[in-house]
């Protein structure tokens, strides 16, 4: 008998028959597919067993894989997710493989079909007399050694393909099987370590290399330096490399610092992939080729036989906790797998997140500092500017325009941040008030004015504007409020012989545009950025010395207890944008509230100072990092079915849930999205252990009810946002 889990949102696993004629039964982790409903099912054996227990079982179809997908630490450290989030292990494992593996297909092989010149291609490449054309080209590319068909063609079109069988057939070229790994990139060398970056190094050669530390380093303190530092240790001893980057951290210019400075493959693994190379560069990994594996949030799956450091780079950013479905946090799976697999992880930032601060204070982490930024540069100058006098059309006060101005003028670059898209986010009648909300969220649509459409940002809707106030028929629709849209107009407009560059996700889609503005700004002629936090994050532009921000009050407004954390690691990524160069910098925070003493900390202290007042604020209230919460989420089209919902999973028995309190259900911060309602229970304790009794035992149970039938519902262990 075999139990299998399959990619479903039910907790358990299902048993099957294993027939002898498949040969002897396969171990846990590889593949079968089964028998499921009215089709078949792609499922990963999770237990052998023998007899059936009087069932009649059905027989497994067919074994994919001879040798389990994944070694005995990944086994272990997915199951201990699913454990810990309370999600069904199918999906689990589902969500650690690429896609492609998902369906059933083959592992890939760790080579690919590819083209080598030989010594007549060579002789007659020497010769010279070769007209220009494909052949040549071809010739000349491989003169550096062999590569993939897919790569060739990539770079020279479709005309390698005939020219490839013509010189094949002439004995120029030869076929072969290729290593998937990436062109050596031109070596660059290290700088000599500062004083400080040193301190840490030796700090950390001393320490025990299966510790775990906070890399805790002002923006432009070299902590990347210290990455590449470490990351070379460990490649030459044989070992693999772990690093994690946010979402919009992994830009072609991240991969090429790490490309040119590392003597070894460098396998990025973000969503630009196709499913293939994801693949490819998944069983490269998993082969146990040492390697730097430089990926995003789902990376931290990764295959690791042979690891020697895991690395998670601005450990604060919000993109590594998956948001929907299996809703892990992949800095805390780091430490997981860092310490299931005896290997060092550093955290690193120049703003971490107080649950690692938490983790720090507590000595589970060591803690490390950078204080100074690399090459001499200093800190920036901080000043906040009082929106109340005066009036601003364009969102710009007169000091922050002359500011940009002479940053101009000394031929240097200015930040114009905001984080909000779109011309304005509310589109309003100037005679009776009507705002265009969107129908199905309650909340304001963004109006876009290029495209000529209103959007919510909450459910992607997209309409066109109404003519005329539907509510009066008679006013004219008002832009109210300023998005990055009308800001990159207005200073287009003021400054009409300077470049204006807007970095948002309207402006950049397509990460092949965004890096060529990101480029465009490196290369350092006097401009204007003006974005979102798209902006805030490991960019290195020397030239950048004035930051403005335009408006960042709504993070002070916010009842949510994390805002004033993300508010001050925004504002504190965005100022380290300025005077990363030999030139000072200088950053604006435009406020109609000064006197908040959320500024008052932060000038005063930067963010260590704000961090601590939080972490303060947050012991005397009993919130995270001090208290355990998990959030059960629950939607529908009508209300009826969401209080059955809850209703029925509060009369669920439960033996012992003794200090954990249950809140709720409460209408969700957004009480309805796409047509939704939105409920929610939060559940909270002091220690973990009774919360995740509570929750094992009503996970085994909810999935059951007839009740959970008729809403979507998910639980969130860990939650990072309020819902
Ligand atoms: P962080 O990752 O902390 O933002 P980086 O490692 O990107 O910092 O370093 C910031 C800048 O300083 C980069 O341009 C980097 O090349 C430079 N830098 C870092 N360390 C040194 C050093 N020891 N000597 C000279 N330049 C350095
Ligand atoms: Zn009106
Ligand atoms: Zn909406």
């Amino acid at each position: 008998m075999l139990s299998v889990a399959l990619p479903l949102p039910l907790p358990q696993a299902f048993d099957y028959r294993w027939p002898e004629a498949l040969g002897a039964p396969p171990s846990p982790g590889c593949r079968v597919r089964v028998p499921f409903g009215r089709g078949q099912a792609v499922g990963v054996v999770v237990t052998v067993g023998t007899g059936e227990g009087g069932r009649a079982l059905k027989p497994v179809t067919a074994l994919i894989d001879a040798e389990p997908l994944f070694d005995d630490e990944l086994w272990r450290s997915l199951r201990w997710a699913a454990s810990y989030y309370h999600h069904p292990l199918g999906e689990v494992l589902s969500a650690a493989l690429p896609a492609v593996l998902r369906t059933g297909a083959p592992v890939p092989d760790l080579d690919r079909p590819g083209l080598e010149i030989t010594a007549d291609g060579v002789a007659a490449l020497a010769a010279g007399g070769l007209r220009p054309g494909p052949g040549r080209a071809l010739l000349e590319r491989l003169q550096s050694g062999p590569l993939p068909l897919e790569r060739l063609r990539e770079e020279l079109g479709e005309s390698a393909r005939g020219a490839g069988n013509r010189l094949l057939r002439r004995g120029w070229l030869r076929a072969c099987r290729v290593p998937l790994a990436h062109d050596p990139a031109p070596r660059v060398e290290a700088p000599v370590a500062s004083p400080e970056q040193a301190r840490v190094l030796a700090a950390l050669a001393a320490a025990d290399p299966r510790r775990a530390h906070l890399l805790e380093g002002v923006t432009g303190s070299g902590k990347t330096e210290i990455y590449l530092a470490l990351a070379a240790q460990a490649l030459a001893r044989g070992r693999q490399v772990l690093v994690l980057v946010p979402e919009i951290g992994l830009t072609p210019l991240a991969l090429r610092r790490y490309r040119e400075r590392l003597p070894a493959p460098v396998l990025a693994l973000h969503s630009g992939l196709s499913d293939r190379e994801r693949a490819h560069a998944w069983a490269l990994a998993r082969g146990g080729l040492p390697c730097v594996v430089l990926g995003t949030r789902s990376a931290v799956f990764t295959p690791l036989p042979r690891a020697g450091l895991i690395v998670v780079d601005e450990e604060h950013d919000a993109s590594y906790k998956q948001g929907d479905g299996f809703r892990y946090h992949a800095r805390d799976l780091a430490l997981v797998r860092g310490r299931a697999l005896g290997v060092p992880v550093l955290l690193g930032s120049a703003t971490p997140a107080l649950e690692t601060l938490a983790l720090a204070a507590s000595r589970r982490l060591g803690h490390l500092r950078l204080a100074a930024r690399a090459g001499g540069a200093r800190p920036p100058s901080v000043e906040l500017v009082d929106l109340r006098a005066g009036h601003h059309p364009d969102g710009l006060s007169n000091r922050a325009l002359a500011a940009i101005g002479e940053a101009l003028e000394r031929g240097e670059q200015a930040l114009v941040f905001r984080n909000r898209r779109g011309w304005s986010p509310v589109l309003a009648c100037a005679t009776c008030g009507w705002k265009a909300d969107c129908p199905g969220c309650d909340r304001p649509m963004t109006w876009h004015r290029g495209p000529g459409l209103l959007v919510c940002h909450h459910c992607g809707r997209r309409q066109r504007p109404p003519g005329a106030c539907p509510s009066c028929g008679g006013g004219a629709l008002d832009p109210r409020g300023i998005g990055t849209e009308r800001l990159a107009a207005a200073l287009a407009a003021r400054w009409p012989d300077r470049q204006v560059l807007r970095i948002d996700r309207d402006s950049s889609a397509g990460a092949g545009r965004l890096d060529g503005l990101l480029q465009a700004v490196e290369r350092g002629g006097p401009a204007i950025l003006v974005g979102t936090q798209l902006l805030a994050k490991g960019h290195d532009w020397p030239m950048l010395t004035q930051v403005v921000v335009v408006d960042a009050d709504g993070g002070l407004y916010s009842a949510d207890f994390r805002a004033p954390e993300r508010l001050a690691q925004l504002l504190t990524q965005v100022a380290g944008r300025a005077g990363r160069g030999a030139r000072p910098g200088r950053v604006l925070v435009q406020t109609r509230l000064p006197e908040h003493p959320f500024w008052r900390t932060w000038l005063a202290g930067g963010y260590a100072a704000v961090a601590q007042a939080q972490l303060e604020e947050r012991r005397r209230c009993a919130l995270p990092p001090f208290r355990f919460q998990a959030l059960l989420a629950a939607e529908a089209t009508a209300t009826a079915p969401l209080t059955a919902f809850f209703a029925a999973v509060r009369a669920l028995p439960v033996a012992d849930a003794d200090g954990v309190e249950r809140i709720g259900p409460l209408p969700a911060p957004m009480p309805r999205r796409a047509g939704h309602h939105r409920l929610q229970l939060v559940l909270e304790a002091d220690r973990r252990a009774p919360l995740h009794a509570l929750l094992a035992a009503w996970m085994a149970r909810i999935p059951t009810l007839p009740a959970a039938r008729k809403v979507r519902w998910s639980l969130d262990v860990d939650p990072q946002d309020a819902g």
